[in-house]
């Protein structure tokens, strides 16, 4: 009797327990799905403000409005329009009360034979502080690339530097100056930053420097990359800033990486700064698509955010001393920035090592963990890791090789992403119902938490930026773990409330890590995103041992389902925003011989172009144009001459001593080409380059080695032409070729229709001097 009684008794328990378990564990899902879901839509960036907020704020309405003229059409160095945004920002900086100048220098990017400069244009202006410390630098570059408005790229930077002077006018002066810096040629290579910080003076007069890029459209923008020894400008960046979405593992990847902006340019002379960027929406970088109407303002409200409130807060603070020790950050929501000196990294590692192994021995000693037990739950890990990575990759190269080569925009394809990481639930889940006679969840549990711990001793030494990944979630991981193994068994409840509030920490650091990760890296990445994935979903184990293991295979199975029916969906999706790269036209004139041709590329040729070409065609190079060495075979046909103005040249100086001839020229475009090539097609050596007074470091020249024949490409060439004296050792009169280049085709000839700027016009013309 008193048996059979305490049967019942246990067994009404037993059920008791079921019944008040099914919906724990919904909660528990609902509550992991929710941290999960928050940690990524909280780095979403702040909400616009309109252009009738007060004036000492910034807002993306009101600098949104400068992109009607800098983002009208392409505007890369050498066109036209790159010439009419120069002048904008120049009106606008004066505009606001600042003497703007423009910065005009050459520099060499490729040293010959052929020679190739570029005459590049800064834009600057310094607004002027009630001190005399240091300068804030923020720059941007003005420039596109050819086939791009540059709306996001760079022009909304450029836009939010404009709102950002603006407001600093409309409230107290600053102690510092505030030097302004549009940049001119950072997508031909950086070259307007090179120019500044080589032979500007006020390049000496800087303490913090804040560079503001894109590589995409939208998303928050992220301070992605510092320069070394950041632990000052971190603490600054923390205080400061007001939405902060920063970690330092992107600090230890962009060292590592032959990163291109101008920000480059800024750390190799030593200075110290901070480089932001938004990095989503991929597809319409460096594209036509990078347009007025595809400007994330919230992306623009958020360089704002930092540009305004940084600048003034820096421009407050004595730029003296600005390098410390770096620092290991990283931010909660978008709101709050975590920071401390990377010298508490191996401190920490210790104690995190220390309270593993000591959980280690009390479990073993008490029983509930076995050493086979942690070796199947480490084991199992990796071999997910490396079945799941090698499955979403295969599977990812499945669906393009039915749909044929993924479009850009597919491989930020968030159906496709959720469609990996559903799947790496399901096989994660699986190995935890496979296991789930051979294992227990502690033994489990110490498995996975092992590769957590192999990682954070290894990043620590090697990544010390990253190692916070690794320190906090396995920090919170142990302790729920530790409770689980020590505390009695009867609290179930509370246990289950202190898991669910140890797993917080990992989700909310590691889960958005992974989708900028996939954000910035793209699908191209999947075995690595879906790798972390499941060392992501190892931390959760026993969270989803508690909420799926009961059910056996359900989880799996409806994960599976799932991933399918997403898979299926977005490798179906329509990615109709790839861009079409319209085929190449040049037209040619050599105006010595009054011919014309139209030259394209023999495979691929659309319509456009075959309509032009309505002579006979043929296989040729377009030597009189080109270098001979660069030349490479066109399909030629025919074309009629239009009536425009050959490339001019003056002769100022002409003079021999000592058998080397000396002779200063005025060369220029009249129809204001911006690339222009000087050919020599005679036999001579060319000693010496001046261009406008400045001798070219030209090693080709130098050198002793047998002269090839000499060329020079100007990129950026002036509107009022310049001034070229060479060198030249010779026996016989010079033939001097000028080509110059311009984008687009000769409108009568080529219709009313906007060109792109693939097509190019050529004129030649010679001289013999
Ligand atoms: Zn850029």
């Amino acid at each position: 009797m008193v048996w059979a009684n305490a049967a019942a008794k246990t067994i009404s328990r037993k059920t008791a327990y079921l019944i008040r378990e099914e919906p724990v564990r919904a909660i528990l899902a609902l509550f992991l799905i929710l941290s999960a879901t928050l940690s990524i839509r909280e780095h979403d960036p702040p909400a616009v403000l309109s252009a009738a907020v007060s004036p000492e704020l910034f807002s993306a309405d009101r600098a949104v409005r400068h992109l009607s003229v800098i983002a009208e059409k392409p505007h890369p160095l050498g066109s036209i329009e790159h010439s009419v945004v120069r002048d904008y920002l120049v009106r606008e900086l004066s505009n606001a009360g600042l003497e703007p100048q423009i910065q005009q220098a050459t520099v060499v990017t490729e040293k010959g034979p052929p020679l190739e400069i570029s005459t590049v244009e800064n834009v600057l202006a310094r607004l002027k502080g009630t001190s005399s410390g240091k300068a804030v630098l923020l720059v941007a570059h003005y420039d596109s690339v050819p086939n791009s408005f540059g709306a996001s790229d760079d022009g909304s930077s450029v836009a939010a530097l404009l709102e950002t002077l603006r407001a600093l006018k409309s409230s107290l002066p600053l102690k510092n100056d505030v030097v302004f810096l549009f940049t001119d040629a950072e997508e031909s290579g950086l070259l307007g930053a090179r120019a500044f910080v080589a032979e500007h003076p006020w390049a000496k007069d800087l303490g913090v420097v804040l560079n503001f890029e894109a590589r995409g459209n939208s998303g928050p923008v992220i301070m992605f990359e510092t320069t070394d020894e950041n632990g000052w400008l971190i603490k600054q960046f923390a205080h400061a800033s007001p939405f902060p979405v920063a970690h330092s593992l992107s600090y230890e990847i962009y060292k590592l990486l032959p990163n291109q902006t101008d920000f480059n340019v800024f750390r190799k002379a030593g200075m110290a700064g901070l480089n932001f960027a938004q990095i989503d929406g991929l597809s319409h970088y460096h594209t036509s698509f990078d347009n007025r109407q595809s400007v994330d303002e919230e992306s623009l409200q958020h360089h704002g955010s930092y540009a305004l409130a940084l600048t003034r807060y820096f421009g407050n603070l004595d730029l003296g001393q600005t390098k410390e020790r770096n620092a290991v950050y990283f931010d909660l929501f978008g709101n709050l920035l975590v920071h401390y000196s990377s010298f508490w990294v191996i401190p920490l590692t210790f104690f995190v090592c220390t309270l593993f192994v000591a959980l280690l021995v009390l479990g073993l000693r008490r029983q509930k963990l076995t050493i086979r037990g942690i070796a199947l739950g480490f084991l199992s890990l990796f071999v997910n890791v490396l079945v799941t990575s090698l499955l979403s990759w295969l599977l990812w190269k499945a669906v393009w090789l039915i749909r044929g080569g993924p479009p850009i925009e597919a491989t930020q394809s968030r159906l496709l992403m959720l469609s990996f990481v559903v799947l790496a639930l399901a096989t994660t889940s699986a190995v935890y119902v496979l296991m789930r006679k051979r294992s227990t969840s502690f033994d489990l549990g110490v498995g996975v938490l092992l590769w957590w711990l192999i990682l954070m001793v290894v990043t620590s030494i090697f990544l010390p930026g990253g190692s916070f990944l690794f320190h906090w979630p396995l920090l919170f991981s142990l302790i729920g773990l530790g409770w689980m193994i020590l505390a009695p068994q009867s609290k179930s409840s509370l246990n289950l409330l202190i898991l669910g509030l140890c797993a917080v920490p990992g989700i909310v650091l590691v889960v958005p890590i992974i989708y900028q990760m996939f954000v910035g890296l793209t699908l191209t990445w999947i075995p690595l995103l879906i790798a972390l994935t499941v060392l992501f979903f190892g931390l959760l184990m026993p969270h989803l041992r508690f909420i799926a293991v009961p059910f056996r295979w359900v989880l799996p199975g409806v994960a599976v389902a799932a991933a399918i029916v997403l898979l299926v969906v977005g490798g179906l999706s329509n990615y109709g925003n790839t861009e079409q790269q319209p085929s190449r036209i040049y037209y040619a004139l050599n105006t010595d011989t009054g011919k014309a041709v139209w030259a394209s590329d023999p495979v691929s040729r659309d319509e456009r172009a075959s309509a032009l070409f309505t002579e006979s065609e043929q296989k040729g190079m377009l030597a009189d144009f080109a270098y001979a060495r660069t030349s490479r075979e066109y399909s030629l046909s025919s074309a009629p001459v239009a009536s425009l103005p050959a490339p001019e040249m003056s002769v100022l100086e002409d003079k021999s001593t000592d058998g080397v001839r000396a002779i200063r020229m005025r060369i220029s475009s009249p129809r204001q080409a911006g690339i222009f090539f000087v050919y020599l097609d005679s036999k001579a050596d060319v000693l010496k380059t001046l261009v406008n007074n400045k001798l070219i470091d030209d090693e080709g020249a130098a050198s002793s080695e047998p002269k090839k024949q000499w060329g020079l490409r100007i990129n950026g060439f002036p509107q009022q032409g310049l001034e070229l004296q060479l060198q030249v050792r010779a026996s016989e009169p010079l033939k001097i070729r000028l080509v110059d280049q311009s984008y687009g085709l000769p409108p009568p000839l080529a219709g009313t229709a906007p060109q792109p700027n693939s097509d190019f016009t050529f004129l030649a013309k010679s001289f013999s001097l």
